[in-house]
């Protein structure tokens, strides 16, 4: 079994975070797996200086070593740039110069403007003028099982239309980075947050398309707090402080419905998460989206 944690270094780690991550090292500790980190740093404008040293510092302190040497998204570009030449080839993909404001100027309140009716499928891409590259999607219907969440079962071209590859700023889209690391690490279960649920049927079709196995796929609850917003760095979450890491694992376990003993709420960190990999049991989080967090 392989696994990976891929954080995007856009500020220092999180509660949020922490609490997926110490899911993916659990469930790959759990059956002897490799734990893998990857720092997912393609959306060059939202890069933080400093982000990805302070993320590994912060996976350190908390006991969650991963395998092996550190990805970096940013040093696979030519290969991504391999798989779009491939789906080009395959006329797959094609230009698309829509603007925002022409998207929602076109769904005139009837369908939702990121659902892509096509425009460009059929029209010249104008010289001199930026583009985005989007994969057709006709017909197809994913299925799957999440380990946590159950079967979903998506019309592609209903739900998302062609969606981007290739944003018009040249970055690689998420969905179509990750999906071609994956492969290259052979990672073979994901485990990451309920919010990242509805990415899944379009990294399923890129597999599909791309001719790659399809992992596990495995979605923890998302935290938020008391007011019920989301922890992201969008909401100013505070980064975790790294003073008393196993009072924080402790309290984690518990959001992870884990029942540790409270004796082990003073042992040295290494000796809880031990018990933690003994003892993980997903099952118990089984069909929650939400935990909600007050400390
Ligand atoms: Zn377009």
């Amino acid at each position: 079994m392989i696994g990976r944690f891929a954080p995007s270094p856009t500020g220092p780690l999180h509660l949020g975070s922490l609490y997926t991550a110490l899911a993916g090292f659990l469930q790959a500790r759990s059956q002897q797996g490799l734990w893998l980190l990857r720092i997912d740093d393609l959306d060059i404008p939202r890069n933080v200086k400093g982000s990805a040293d302070s993320i590994q510092r912060t996976l350190e302190a908390f006991g969650l070593h991963w395998d092996g040497s550190i990805a970096f998204q940013s040093q696979h570009i030519e290969v991504y740039e391999y798989f779009i030449n491939d789906l080009q080839v395959r006329e797959l993909i094609y230009p698309c110069t829509c603007s925002r404001k022409e998207l929602i100027n076109n769904a005139r309140g009837e369908l939702h403007p990121d659902i892509y009716p096509g425009i460009c499928r059929h029209r010249e891409v104008k010289p001199d003028s930026d583009y985005a590259l989007r994969i057709k999607t006709d017909f197809q219907n994913i299925d799957f099982q999440d380990q946590m969440q159950g079967f979903f079962s998506y019309d592609l071209a209903r739900q998302y239309g062609d969606f981007v590859v290739k944003r018009k700023d040249n970055i690689i889209a998420y969905h179509f980075a990750v999906v071609i690391d994956d492969h290259l690490q052979q990672v073979n279960q994901i485990v990451r947050g309920h919010d990242l649920l509805a990415e899944t049927p379009k990294q399923i079709y890129l597999q599909q398309l791309l001719g790659f196995y399809t992992p596990a796929y495995m979605h923890v609850p998302v935290i938020v707090d008391r007011q019920g917003y989301k922890l992201s760095k969008q909401t100013q979450a505070v980064a975790v402080a790294l003073t008393s890491p196993g009072q924080v694992i402790f309290e984690l376990l518990g959001l992870l419905k884990q029942r540790p003993p409270v004796e082990l709420k003073q042992a040295p960190i290494a000796e809880l998460l031990d018990w933690a990999i003994a003892h993980w049991k997903p099952t118990l989080l089984k069909n929650i989206q939400v935990v909600s967090c007050d400390f």
